[in-house]
């Protein structure tokens, strides 16, 4: 593939990397054009849930495309996003009551951002400061990028980042500074929002807080006025076990960003939820009070067919008995692999699970990931450490002799390059 246009993303085209080319997918497993089976036990930057090419997705994707391609959504509407609609309505907490759709992850945030000081706005109390957390990850817009960590992603870029107030991870036995952070920034009364990944940071490093943190952190923000928005993109769709990360706290957001899973991965689309105090802040006769958001394709009439098929697949399949089987069998098989190397910080939540290969040196540059993410990949594996984290997020489909082959090639790998 030597001379192809294409830039990459989050690839450095300078280091000489043979850049796989894949034909099709089935289940966990892409196809490449030199006939590899190679399996992707990160779905594909986490955004496949139950499998790749879902029949059920993929049917009714045909069939939306030869209807109706896409329309125009500032006051214009089809079936298929009015399903949607109140299909998650259905199936989110009963609060969250409006659905503003949009295209990726990052624009949820966008969106969730703007929504949060447009009720500020509109209600006559301007606030503008975001609280965010330590080592969040958010979307690589300039928006997304500011509330999210700071470092060598955004270094470049960071005079376009505007400020936010930043709370510290609540690591195991220093929760409590966290908390007090976070009441100290929600109580000097400027603060518009707390923005946050529920229960797992996922670009942060994989990183699981208790849900004990997230339910006092919903308490602060609620006894000081402040919005809570859940950032549920990665740990949606269930992900971490249930169907939002949310649920296992009990915690209701006032905003919720959901992306990645929503189409069970197949097409871009997101959402931001909100409870109807956000939606009523907007609610006027007068236009200057509207919501001022829009892309092109807003609620696309495919891929909103393609989100219906998922929502079917949850109302009709046993999803979250399957996630509990898949959770089980990571367990085990890391279980052993920490048993035989240099493992620390074992931990998982529902079918994301991740370890930390004890290399003393570590963070995203670390040379170990790229040397582990080659050996997987001579493997046939798509598997792509932070550093030397180690994790896995796999299509629930996978089977367990699947994911035996992973842990085989886990330990290989691990024996090479310690
Ligand atoms: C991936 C991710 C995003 C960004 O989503 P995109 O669709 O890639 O823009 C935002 N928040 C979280 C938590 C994510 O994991």
């Amino acid at each position: 593939m030597s001379h192809s246009p294409v830039w990459h993303p989050f690839h450095q085209h300078g280091l000489g990397e043979d850049i796989p080319l894949v034909a099709r997918a089935e289940g966990a497993v892409l196809h490449t054009s030199d006939g590899r089976a190679v399996l992707d036990v990160i779905s594909s930057w986490w955004v496949i849930t139950h499998c790749h090419n879902h029949p059920r997705i993929v049917e009714a994707i045909q069939r939306q495309a030869a209807q109706l391609d896409q329309l125009i959504f500032a006051g214009w509407t089809h079936q298929p996003a009015e399903d949607l609609a109140r299909g998650l309505t259905a199936i989110m907490p009963r609060a969250l009551e409006y659905v503003f759709f949009s295209d990726s992850g990052s624009t949820a945030v966008e969106v969730a951002l703007k929504m949060a000081l447009g009720y500020w706005a509109n209600t006559g109390a301007p606030r503008a400061k975001i609280v965010v957390m330590e080592h969040s990850y958010h979307g690589d817009t300039i928006g997304a990028m500011s509330v999210g960590e700071r470092g060598v992603f955004n270094r470049a870029y960071a005079p376009l980042l505007f400020d936010v107030e930043t709370v510290p991870f609540p690591r195991e036995g220093q929760e409590q500074a966290t908390l007090d952070a976070l009441e100290t920034a929600c109580k000097r009364g400027d603060a518009a929002a707390f923005i946050v990944e529920p229960l797992v940071l996922g670009a942060g490093g994989m990183l699981i807080y208790s849900p004990e943190v997230l339910r006092q952190m919903r308490q602060i923000c609620s006894a000081h006025n402040v919005l809570f928005i859940a950032d549920e993109v990665m740990t949606g769709w269930g992900r971490t076990g249930t169907l939002l990360a949310c649920e296992q706290a009990g915690v209701v957001p006032d905003i919720l960003c959901l992306a990645k899973g929503l189409t069970g991965g197949a097409l871009p689309l997101a959402v931001t939820m909100a409870t109807a105090p956000v939606y009523d802040a907007h609610y006027s006769a007068d236009r200057s009070k509207m919501f001022f958001h829009s892309s092109s394709f807003t609620a696309n009439p495919i891929a909103c067919a393609a989100a219906n098929a998922n929502l079917a697949i949850w109302r009709e399949e046993p999803v979250l008995e399957r996630i509990a089987t898949l959770a089980k069998r990571e367990r085990a098989g890391f279980e052993a692999i920490a048993a035989k190397h240099p493992i620390t910080n074992l931990r998982q939540l529902g079918t994301v699970i991740a370890m930390d290969v004890d290399i003393g040196e570590s963070g995203y540059l670390a040379d170990i990931g790229l040397k582990m993410r080659q050996g997987f990949y001579a493997r046939d594996i798509l598997l792509r450490p932070l550093g030397n984290t180690i994790y896995l997020k796999p299509p629930y489909c996978i089977t367990e002799a699947q994911l035996g082959r992973v842990f085989g090639a886990i330990d290989e790998v691990l024996g090479e390059v310690l």
